[in-house]
C-alpha cells in the first residue's frame, strides 16, 4: 500500500489500528553438542556457521530474528549456553525450562546418532507438562542410512521425529515446514490481555533484593489465592495484592529459585529476564543503591525498554544510604539514565519495607501512561504549533513539510507522523521531547515512526 493511499484512509480509521503483534517465539532446546548452534545457523542462514568450540562462552545474543517461507518469528537460541558437566541433567533442564518458558513453540533437538538419554528424556518432562508444541528434531541424521536412527526416536513419545542434518542442511525444509503448522499466528505471550490484575516484571541483577522485596510484599500484604474457576495460570506467577491493589508478579519462580553461580549464570538470568518482561506489562527494574551501577543494571532497563513495556526504576537497599554515596549516586544516575529520564525513580528498602507504597502509585502511574490514547485533534493542535513554532531545518534546499499524526495503538503509545520528506532523528527527537512536556508519558517508552508521502 502507498502512504497516498494510507492519507486516503483518513484519521479514524488509522486510529483505529491494532496493535503491532508481536512475533511468535520459537526455542531450540537440547542437551550440549547434539547440534543446536549448527541448526540455529542454518536456520539464519549464515553461511558460516558460527559454532563455538569454547565451552562454556556465552553469546551476547540471545534471541534472533528469522524468516522461513515467508513467515516471521523470533528465535531463542541456547546453543551457547554450555553447561558445567557435574549436575549437568539438572543444568539442562533448568535451561531448558527458561527456554521453554519464553516460546511459543519448541524445537527440541536430539542426537540420533547417540539416541534419547536420560537427561534428553527430563527435558521431555518438561516439554509435556508445558503443553506448548514440540517438534523433535532428529539431527545428525546425514544421510539414508541414518532414518533407522531417527525412528528410534519415537519412543521419546513426542510424535514423528524429523530427520535432520543440521550439519548438511538435510531435511531442514520438512522440519521448518512443520515448526510452521504449529506456530501460532502471532506470540500468545504478547497478547496483553487489558482486564483482570496488571502484570508485573521484577527484575535487576543478582543480589539487587528481588526475593527480598517479593517475601516484603507476599508478607507483610496478602498472598491472594485465586479461586476464580477457569483462572488457570502459570503456576510461576504470584498474585499478590499491595495496599489494596492485586497485582500478578510474573516468573516468580525464577526469582525464588536461587541461582547459582556458575558459568553461563549471566545467559540464564538474560533468559529469566527477557521472559518475565515479554509476560509483564511492566517491569520493576530494582537497583541496588549501596553499589555503582553497573552494565548488567543498564541492560535489564534496555531490554524494558526495547520491549516497549512500562517503566519503573526502584533503588533498593536505600537503609544503607549515607551522604557520600548519596553524592556519588547523584551524579550516576545524571551520567547513566539520561535516555529513561522519564521513567519515576523510587527509593525503597525491601529489608524494613521502607515506600513499598510508593511503588504502587509509580506502577499505577506508568501504566496509566502506557495506556494513554491522545485524541488525534488534540495530538494535531499542538504537532501544528509546534511545527510552526520551531519548523525542521532546510537541508539541501528542501523542507520537509510534517502533514498530520495520529497515534496508532497504546501499550505502548505508538505515533505515526505524516511527512512530505525524511524527518531526521534530532527533530524526532525533539518532537518526542515535546510530546512528553505536553502529554506526560511518565513511565512508559513511545514511539514515533514517520510516513513520507511520495
Ligand atoms: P550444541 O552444543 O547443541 O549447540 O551443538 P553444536 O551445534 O555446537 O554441535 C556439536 C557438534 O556436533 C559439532 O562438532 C557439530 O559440528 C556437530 N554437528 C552438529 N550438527 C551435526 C549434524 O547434523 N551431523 C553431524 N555429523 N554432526 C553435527
Ligand atoms: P536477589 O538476588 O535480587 O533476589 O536478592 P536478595 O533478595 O536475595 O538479596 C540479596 C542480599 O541483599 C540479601 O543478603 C538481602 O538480605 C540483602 N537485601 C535485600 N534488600 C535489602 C535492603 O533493602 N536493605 C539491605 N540492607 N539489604 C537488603
Amino acid at each position: 500500500e502507498t502512504d497516498r493511499e494510507l492519507l486516503d484512509t483518513g484519521w479514524e480509521d488509522l486510529d483505529a489500528a491494532p496493535a503491532e503483534a508481536p512475533l511468535p517465539v520459537l526455542a531450540v532446546v537440547g542437551r550440549p553438542n547434539v547440534g543446536k548452534s549448527t541448526l540455529v545457523n542454518r536456520i539464519l542462514g549464515r553461511r558460516e556457521a558460527v559454532v563455538e568450540d569454547t565451552p562454556g562462552v556465552t553469546r551476547d545474543r540471545v534471541t534472533y530474528a528469522a524468516e522461513w517461507s515467508g513467515t516471521d518469528f523470533t528465535l531463542v537460541d541456547t546453543g551457547g549456553w554450555e553447561v558445567d558437566v557435574a549436575g549437568m541433567e539438572s543444568k539442562v533442564a533448568e535451561q531448558a525450562e527458561v527456554a521453554i518458558d519464553l516460546a511459543d513453540a519448541v524445537v527440541f533437538v536430539v542426537d540420533a546418532q547417540v539416541g534419547a538419554t536420560a537427561t534428553d528424556e527430563r527435558v521431555v518432562e518438561l516439554l509435556r507438562r508445558s503443553g506448548k508444541p514440540v517438534i523433535l528434531c532428529a539431527n545428525k541424521v546425514d544421510g539414508p542410512s541414518g532414518e533407522a536412527d531417527a525412528a528410534a526416536l519415537w519412543a521419546l513419545g513426542l510424535g514423528e521425529p524429523m530427520p535432520v542434518s543440521a550439519l548438511h542442511g538435510r531435511g531442514l525444509g520438512d522440519m521448518l515446514d512443520a515448526v510452521l503448522e504449529v506456530l501460532p499466528d502471532e506470540s500468545a505471550r504478547g497478547e496483553l490481555r487489558p482486564e483482570g490484575p496488571r502484570r508485573v516484571a521484577l527484575v535487576g541483577r543478582p543480589n539487587v533484593g528481588k526475593s527480598s522485596l517479593l517475601n516484603k510484599l507476599a508478607g507483610a500484604e496478602r498472598v491472594v489465592v485465586d479461586s476464580t474457576a477457569g483462572t488457570t495460570r502459570d503456576p510461576v506467577d504470584e498474585l499478590v495484592e499491595i495496599k489494596g491493589i492485586p497485582y500478578w508478579f510474573v516468573d516468580t519462580a525464577g526469582i525464588r529459585r536461587r541461582v547459582h553461580q556458575t558459568r553461563g549464570a549471566d545467559f540464564y538470568a538474560s533468559l529469566r529476564t527477557q521472559a518475565a518482561i515479554e509476560k509483564a506489562e511492566i517491569a520493576v527494574v530494582l537497583i541496588d543503591s549501596s553499589t555503582p551501577l553497573t552494565e548488567q543494571d543498564l541492560r535489564v532497563i534496555s531490554q524494558t525498554v526495547d520491549a516497549g513495556r512500562a517503566l519503573v526504576i526502584a533503588y533498593n537497599k536505600w537503609d544503607l544510604m549515607d551522604d557520600d554515596r548519596r553524592h556519588f549516586l547523584e551524579r550516576e544516575i545524571d551520567k547513566e539514565l539520561v535516555q529513561v529520564t522519564w521513567a519515576p525513580r523510587i527509593n525503597v528498602s525491601a529489608r524494613t519495607g521502607w515506600h513499598t507504597d510508593r511503588l504502587v502509585r509509580a506502577l499505577e502511574t506508568s501504566l496509566a501512561s502506557w495506556d494513554t490514547r491522545i485524541p488525534t485533534g488534540r495530538l494535531n493542535g499542538f504537532l501544528g504549533e509546534l511545527v510552526s513554532a520551531h519548523p525542521h531545518p532546510v537541508r539541501g534546499g528542501k523542507q520537509p513539510r510534517i502533514l498530520f499524526a495520529t497515534q496508532a495503538s497504546t501499550r505502548p503509545p505508538r505515533f505515526v507522523i505524516f511527512a512530505t520528506g525524511f524527518i531526521e532523528a534530532g527533530y524526532r527527537r525533539f518532537i518526542e521531547r515535546r510530546l512528553r512536556e505536553e502529554f506526560g508519558f511518565e513511565g512508559s517508552p513511545i514511539r514515533i515512526s514517520v510516513r513520507v508521502r511520495e
